[in-house]
């Protein structure tokens, strides 16, 4: 017969009722403990004599004896458990804080009040756990194979976790095959098996495995991935002491990270989709915002463009009318398509800045001088004040402050019907910047409309404008105040709005600049979404010989009706490579480069065109490249295959003869020079 395996008891419950005593032991039964049981303070010495146990329950209404007194002959040592058992007083009581002050004077470990008696099985387990001393070491694979990181967390880690190494993939899954082991810390790279392999295979065989992947790929997606294979968590590398022992001991808590990996896992799972889905779709939005812009820019071309000619051509004042009303539309359309483009470009992070000297008095100027036009028609004053602490000469990007300031002074004068619309420009009071820097503060303000507290916000919001309604007195698709917005904090610059509804408003731009150094002339010679300046130089009644390399018939007349009063000889070709071939037979003063056409794009023509010249020693001829696209990488591009300037259409006519005479003008006093 074999005989019954003796569990030693380890509880003595003492309690006299036998109503309660069924209660408590209910409760104590679950923890798998043995427990002896005494109905009064005699019986439960006599017990106490006999067995060593590790801890005792007791009421307080022993008999002759009371809890408290049986708790001070424990405490006595005369019985045979150690001193120090733990004593846990459950008792009905009137008073509890008496009856906890009481627990302490006797050294009782506890005071629980029969009323609460749900906590003692907590109870009991914590103390029970103290009494056993300290947990045995979780251990811990490292698998990695180079040595410096190893030491480094043994340094960190060897007195929390014992420590197992192993230095290739191979031997890693090796050692973990063999063993058992609280957590696993990972490297990525490894010779023999990826820590990716090694990762999937245990991952395979124990899907309840924490690992920890160490990683120097900084990037949170790749991270995300590894997740998704069932890492536990990552630390990329290199990691600081504290952050290796924080995330190793969550995750050697397993069945925390078992709840929250699953959890995680899932939601981590969605997330990607949903942030795949969202990327793809916010491709195409970009993607789609950039085909139909240039597909309806060169249409509007040809419309603006004709426009202006018929305007110059005797109208009755009814057709003058018509025109003008359609003029203003299409420019409306233009401005819809840029800011559209803009926001495009800003939300998907293609939005680049470009750096340059510029001349922040003549910026100003250009500015003031197309606007003019519109404010003198409604009779107001156009002040602007450039503080005398400002340098003249700044570097930064110079197309995306005058865009800002277009925006806000063009909002100014439209929105205001008497009195006047001023910017100034100081020095920022708030500038904490390095010294070669120039924090600026631009204020631009106007004694107009004004705007209603409540929409002060909402305004720089794309597609909102203060007045919604269908019969709204002014125009503007509520897209300029959002890439304002968008467009100064890029540049790491800030806009508030200060306005009193009725009287005016206030709009302040801070914008960080570089100071800067004179340039020979001035940096950007696109005409892209803000107008360009008429070019100071003087008017030459020169004929040019241009070339213009077009495949459209509508641009095509375009350009010679713009050239009809000029002395310049138009040539005409319908490719890049016919370009080529014309340039190099004929001998130009200019030419006007079409980008998208077929057999041969503008961007290769050019290029080509500049080979020849390099090969031929002969000096640059002037190439103003004409394209649909409108953004800042097309002008460089533009420039990077070798245009000496760039003209985004619609072109108006002005801006055209404008830019032949400037890119004209500046090589002629370029040879002059040298
Ligand atoms: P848009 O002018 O094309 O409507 P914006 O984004 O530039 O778009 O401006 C949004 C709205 O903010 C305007 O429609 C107007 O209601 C209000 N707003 C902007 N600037 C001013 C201003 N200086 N005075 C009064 N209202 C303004």
């Amino acid at each position: 017969m074999m005989a019954a395996t003796v569990v030693p008891p380890e509880i003595l419950l003492v309690n006299a009722d036998p109503q309660a005593r069924h209660d408590i032991l209910s409760l104590l039964e679950p923890s798998g403990k043995q427990i002896l049981v005494a109905k009064d303070g005699r019986e439960a010495l006599q017990l106490l004599g006999k067995h060593p146990v590790r801890l005792v329950v007791t009421d307080v209404e022993l008999g002759r004896l009371d809890g408290w007194q049986l708790t001070r002959l424990l405490r006595s040592g005369v019985l045979k458990p150690p001193a120090n058992i733990p004593v846990v007083v459950l008792s009905d009581t009137h008073s509890e804080r008496i009856a906890q002050v009481t627990a302490s004077e006797f050294e009782v470990n506890h005071f629980i009040s029969f009323d609460e008696r749900i906590r003692l099985a907590e109870v009991v387990a914590e103390l029970l756990a103290e009494q056993a001393g300290p947990p045995p070491k979780p251990s811990l694979l490292v698998v990695e194979d180079f040595p410096d990181t190893v030491e480094f967390v043994r340094r960190v880690l060897g007195k929390g976790f014992d420590i197992e190494e192993a230095t290739d993939g191979e031997a890693g899954l090796a050692a973990w095959q063999a063993g058992r082991h609280d957590l696993v810390l990972l490297d990525l790279m490894l010779p023999r098996l990826t820590g990716a392999e090694v990762l999937r295979e245990i991952i395979r065989l124990n899907p309840r495995q924490p690992v920890v992947i160490m990683t120097a790929y900084p990037d949170a997606e790749k991270a995300g991935h590894l997740m998704l294979d069932g890492a536990a968590d990552f630390i990329p590398k290199p990691f600081k002491a504290g952050q290796l022992r924080r995330v190793c001991s969550i995750a050697a808590r397993r069945e925390d990270y078992l709840v929250s990996n699953h959890q995680f896992t899932r939601n981590q799972k969605e997330l990607i989709q949903a942030k795949q889905a969202a990327e793809a779709a916010n491709e195409a939005k970009s993607e789609f915002l950039a085909v139909m812009s240039h597909e309806i820019r060169t249409p509007m071309n040809a419309i603006i463009g004709m426009g202006d000619l018929l305007l110059e051509t005797p109208l009755s004042q009814e057709q003058q009318h018509y025109l003008n009303v359609m003029q203003s539309a299409g420019n409306t359309l233009l401005d819809l398509i840029n800011g559209l483009l803009d926001l495009s470009r800003i939300e998907s992070g293609e939005f680049t800045l470009e750096s340059s000297n510029f001349s922040l008095p003549q910026i100003l100027a250009e500015i003031l001088d197309v606007l003019s036009l519109g404010a003198e028609s409604k009779g107001l004053e156009m002040v602007h004040r450039i503080d005398p602490a400002v340098p003249v000469w700044l570097r930064g990007d110079c197309q995306r402050l005058r865009q800002i300031l277009f925006n806000l002074l063009g909002n100014a004068v439209k929105f205001t019907e008497q009195g006047e619309v001023c910017v100034e420009v100081v020095r920022d009071p708030q500038d904490s910047e390095a010294e070669a820097s120039c924090r600026l503060l631009f204020t631009v303000s106007d004694t107009g409309i004004g705007i209603p507290d409540e929409k002060k916000k909402m305004i720089f919001r794309p597609f909102t404008q203060v007045d919604s309604s269908i019969c709204r007195r002014y125009g503007g698709s509520g897209l300029g105040l959002a890439v304002v917005q968008q467009m100064a904090e890029l540049m790491g610059g800030e806009v508030r709005l200060e306005s009193t509804f009725g009287q005016g408003s206030r709009f302040f731009v801070s914008l960080p600049f570089q100071e800067g150094v004179a340039a020979g002339s001035m940096p950007s010679k696109a005409a892209t979404v803000a107008p360009v300046a008429p070019s100071s130089l003087p008017k030459k009644a020169t004929s040019l010989r241009i070339l213009l390399a077009e495949d459209s018939v509508d641009n095509v007349l375009l350009v010679r009706i713009y050239l009809k009063n000029s002395l310049h000889n138009l040539t005409v070709v319908g490719n890049g490579k016919d370009a080529v071939e014309a340039y190099i037979a004929g001998d130009f003063d200019l030419v006007l480069m079409d980008i998208q056409m077929p057999v041969m794009d503008g961007y290769q023509a050019t290029r080509e065109i500049r080979r020849w010249e390099v090969e031929n020693n002969r000096p640059a001829t002037p190439v103003i490249a004409l394209t649909a696209y409108a953004l800042a990488e097309d002008t460089q591009r533009a420039s990077d295959a070798g245009c000496s300037a760039h003209l985004a259409k619609p072109m108006r006519k002005q801006t055209f003869l404008d830019t032949i005479d400037t890119v004209v003008g500046e090589e002629r006093s370029s040879c002059q020079n040298t």
